[in-house]
């Protein structure tokens, strides 16, 4: 047997209970991922990106087809534990990143680690650390109404790697923020993946894309190109 790579996404359909008799939004997708690896996905429309996103961070069970994380059947997992491997091994980034309106960056940034058992100097620590890697430092006690769109959404990555997890999944992060706004979001995602995190993005806009190391596309809930880019 070769050795497993770290994400393997086999033959994975998924039909929609709501979506009878329309087409499957996933259709028998095949995908691996190494570790330390930074793709974007892209695609039209529809095409199943989110779903393919979501199945691999645990959220969405796939009607067949098997989600494997570091050896991990992901979707083989009692819902505690699956949760539990969300926490270890995820961060997730979302265009609306759903930063708490009355707490501060630093608190913010704390939240996932609200349910570990660090001491509170530690939890400071590790938020003061994540703050510094996508250049929010000096910003701790900001509310997110006193920070620039492009400053939310890194404070949103840095909520996402508070955990420190290997694996990051950035659904449209810079959705609606201007192209020099959006570049700093890149930057940060980009030092994640530099630091040797695995990193798998979901986009539309090619300038995005142009960040990662490899673009996939899909259409109509298939793959149909994976290049290096
Ligand atoms: P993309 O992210 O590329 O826009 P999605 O994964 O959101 O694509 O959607 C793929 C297909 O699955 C679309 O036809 C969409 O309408 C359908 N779909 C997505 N989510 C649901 C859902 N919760 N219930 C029913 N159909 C869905």
């Amino acid at each position: 047997m070769s050795e497993p790579r770290f994400v393997e996404i086999e033959r994975v359909t998924k039909r929609y209970e709501a979506a009878e008799g329309q087409p499957p939004a996933l259709d028998g997708v095949s995908l691996e991922i190494d570790e330390g690896e930074f793709v974007a996905l892209m695609g039209p429309s529809g095409s199943g990106k989110s779903t393919l996103l979501t199945a691999l961070g645990a959220m969405n069970r796939p009607t067949e087809g098997r989600v494997r994380v570091d050896g991990i059947d992901v979707y083989g997992l009692g819902e505690e534990k699956r949760a539990d491997f969300r926490h270890e091994y995820l961060g997730f980034v979302f265009q609306q990143h759903h930063l708490l309106p009355y707490l501060t960056t630093r608190e913010n940034v704390e939240l996932p680690l609200a349910v570990a058992s660090l001491a509170s100097r530690e939890k400071r620590s590790r938020a003061a650390d994540a703050l510094a890697r996508v250049g929010l430092e000096g910003k701790e006690h900001r509310l997110p109404s006193e920070l620039s769109g492009g400053e939310q959404s890194r404070v949103a990555i840095a909520r996402a790697i508070v955990n420190r997890p290997p694996l990051v999944l950035a659904d449209e992060p810079t959705g609606n923020l201007d192209s020099a706004t959006a570049a700093s979001v890149m930057e940060a995602l980009s030092e994640l993946h530099a630091a040797g995190r695995t990193v798998f993005l979901v986009t539309h806009d090619d300038e995005v894309a142009a960040w990662a190391r490899r673009t996939v596309r899909m259409r109509d809930g298939r793959i149909v190109a994976d290049s290096a880019s």
